[in-house]
C-alpha cells in the first residue's frame, strides 16, 4: 500500500474501530486521527475547545460541528497525514460529512474508502462495559474479550489502565441513541458515492483484519 489512503472509520461506539485502526498503525504506520481522543486532549490540557466539549461529552451528546470540523481540519493537511489517514469517529453528522467533502476538494483529496463495522445494540454495551484503556498510548483493551496479560495493567508499559467517564451504561445508551439518529444516515450518504464497505464486526478481530486488507487492496490507484 504505497499511495496515500483517506479511510473513514464508521460505526457505533464499542464497534472496534479503534482496535482495528491500531492493527494498521502497527502494520502500516498509517496516521490514526481520532477526533475523541483529540477532544479529551483538548479537556485535559484545560483549552476553551475542551471546556465546550466536555458538557456534550459527558451527556453523550455530539460536540458542535463547528468545533470538530476546525481540529480536524487543523490536522489533515499536517505533514504527518501525507502519506495518508484513518479518521475515526469523524464524522458522526451529515453536515461533518460535507464540510469534510467540501475541505478535501479544496486540497485535491478525497475519501478512497469508508469501512463501516456493524455490531449490534446489545453487544456494544457489553463490550463498552468491559472497555479499559491506557491514556499515553491509547492502547484498548477489553476485560471479557482482549484481556491484558496483568489485570489492569498495559501490556506494553505495566502503567495503570482505566475506564472511560462515558463508558457508563447510561451515557453509552445515550451515545448509541446519538449514533442511530445522527451518525447512521451516513451510511447511505457514502454508500450512493459508491465507496462503502460493511463487515460484520461481532467476528473474530483477525478475521476483520482480513476483511479490512482486502477492502484496502481493492481501493483503485
Ligand atoms: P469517541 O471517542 O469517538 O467515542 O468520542 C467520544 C465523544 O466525543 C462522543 O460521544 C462525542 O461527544 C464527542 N465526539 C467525538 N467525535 C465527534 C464528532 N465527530 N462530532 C461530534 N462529537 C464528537
Amino acid at each position: 500500500m504505497k499511495k496515500p489512503i483517506h479511510i473513514i472509520f464508521l460505526g457505533p461506539p464499542g464497534c472496534g474501530k479503534g482496535t482495528q485502526a491500531q492493527k494498521l498503525i502497527n502494520e502500516f504506520g498509517f496516521v490514526q486521527l481520532s477526533t475523541g481522543d483529540m477532544l479529551r486532549a483538548a479537556i485535559n490540557s484545560g483549552s476553551k475547545i475542551g471546556k465546550h466539549a466536555k458538557s456534550a461529552i459527558d451527556k453523550g451528546n455530539l460536540v458542535s460541528d463547528d468545533i470538530v470540523i476546525g481540529i480536524v481540519r487543523d490536522r489533515i493537511f499536517n505533514a504527518e497525514c501525507a502519506g495518508g489517514y484513518m479518521l475515526d469517529g469523524f464524522p458522526r453528522t451529515l453536515a461533518q460529512a460535507d464540510k469534510l467533502d467540501q475541505i478535501l476538494s479544496e486540497h485535491h483529496q478525497k475519501i478512497d474508502v469508508v469501512i463501516r463495522l456493524c455490531v449490534p445494540d446489545d453487544l456494544v454495551l457489553r463490550r463498552i462495559a468491559g472497555r479499559r484503556f491506557h491514556l499515553a498510548s491509547g492502547r484498548s483493551y477489553n476485560i471479557e474479550f482482549n484481556p491484558p496479560l496483568i489485570e489492569g495493567k498495559d501490556d506494553i508499559t505495566g502503567e495503570q489502565l482505566v475506564q472511560r467517564e462515558d463508558d457508563n451504561e447510561e451515557i453509552v445508551q445515550s451515545r448509541l441513541n446519538t449514533y442511530h439518529e445522527q451518525t447512521e444516515p451516513l451510511v447511505r450518504f457514502y454508500e450512493e458515492k459508491g465507496i462503502l464497505t460493511a463487515i460484520d464486526g461481532t467476528r473474530d478481530p483477525e478475521e476483520i483484519y482480513s476483511k479490512i486488507k482486502q477492502t484496502l487492496n481493492q481501493v483503485p490507484a
